[in-house]
């Protein structure tokens, strides 16, 4: 039995199909036109939903869209892509499909976002070698160093600097894990805890580092339970984080400041030091992954760049709020503001 042959019969011919055809393509995500063997647009669905954000943009969709339908190659698939350099910048892909005999169909598809997150990886990525190499090289060379050295005081101290390279390898590589599991968002593990108990801990853990550096440590909690739901884990690095980079740019003499406070729906968790500082133009940047003010004295107090980007991914988490003020020469005040009944309260 001879199958009929489809025919443009399948396009709708109802006002009901049509109808019903426009508002499902309207859904989609793509810009569509069809065309018919003979040029005759049969439907276009681009200007509306690409073609108001600037006239720039509508003119590049059409002329791509017009050179591609008469492109006089095979009649075979064939696409390009449109790149507008904003901003923001905005990456169109427009593909010619050809329906055998029955016309040629276009996609236009945005990317942008695509091409965005593809650029963020490759950034990344090549950070992170960059970051990986200079430990490992400088490991390469000092043991290299190390096996020609006969004088037990040099020897000495080649292995201590290969030991402190060592510890900033294993140091990038537990951020790198921490950043990891903590922008899986979808990882965050609630209870309700007491937050000063959680402040109390990480006043412990820097005590000794804080009391090398002749720093003054302290923390500052309520008399009273303060409870939050929140992922403690996560909560405890992020404000470890702090008190780290706290310490770190500090100069001797100085006070760090842990403190708590809670009204009925909030608690703010902050530290304050008074080192020095940061400047306005960096600000809005530090919470990017290996963005640095000064790299030479980051790498120096074994910092990994990635510090402030796992605050922000936890206080995301949370649903909470991030604010920094900073005076260049007297300090910095981190503060995270969170919701009391934890990221889900409320929704
Ligand atoms: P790092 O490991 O380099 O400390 P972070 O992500 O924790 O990385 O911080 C990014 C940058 O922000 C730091 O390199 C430093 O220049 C700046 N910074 C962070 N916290 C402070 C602070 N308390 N005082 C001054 N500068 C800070």
């Amino acid at each position: 039995m001879d199958t009929p042959e489809p025919s443009p019969a399948e396009m709708p011919t109802t006002t009901a199909e049509a109808r019903l055809w426009h508002s499902a393509a309207s859904t989609m995500p793509f810009g569509i036109v069809l065309v018919d063997p003979e040029g005759h647009t049969l439907y276009r669905d681009v200007e509306a939903k690409f073609g108001a954000e600037s006239l720039n943009q509508r003119i590049l969709l059409d002329r791509a869209i017009a050179t591609l339908l008469h492109d006089p190659a095979a009649h075979g698939d064939v696409e390009r892509a449109v790149e507008l350099f904003g901003p923001p910048r905005r990456t169109f892909l427009v593909r010619r499909t050809w329906l055998d005999d029955r016309g040629q169909l276009i996609l236009v598809e945005d990317v942008s976002e695509l091409r965005r997150l593809e650029s963020v990886r490759r950034d990344f990525v090549a950070n992170v070698s960059h970051e990986l190499k200079t430990p490992v090289g400088a490991i390469v060379l000092l043991a290299e160093a190390l096996a020609q050295e006969d004088e037990p005081t040099t020897a000495q101290r080649l292995v201590q600097r290969i030991v402190d390279e060592g510890d900033r390898l294993a140091r990038l590589v537990s951020d790198l894990l921490d950043l990891s599991r903590i922008e899986e968002g979808s990882g965050v593990v609630l209870a309700e805890f007491d937050a000063r108990s959680l402040v109390e801990a990480v006043r412990e853990r820097f005590d000794e580092t804080a009391r090398r550096a002749d720093l003054t440590l302290d923390a500052l909690v309520p008399v009273t339970p303060t409870m939050v739901v929140g992922d403690r884990w996560q909560l405890e690095s992020a404000l470890s984080n702090l008190v780290d980079n706290a310490i770190k740019y500090s100069e001797p003499g100085g006070t760090v400041e842990i403190s708590l406070d809670a009204s009925d729906d909030t608690i703010v968790l902050a530290v304050r030091d008074e080192g020095i500082g940061i400047p306005a133009r960096d600000r809005e940047r530090i919470f990017e992954r290996f963005y640095r003010v000064d790299a030479a004295r980051s790498r120096a107090t074994g910092g990994t760049g990635l510090g402030l980007s796992i605050v922000r991914h936890v206080v995301e988490n949370h649903r909470g709020r991030l604010n920094v003020t900073s005076m260049e020469g007297v300090g910095s005040t981190f503060e995270l503001r969170l919701p009391r009944g934890g990221p889900n309260d409320g929704r």
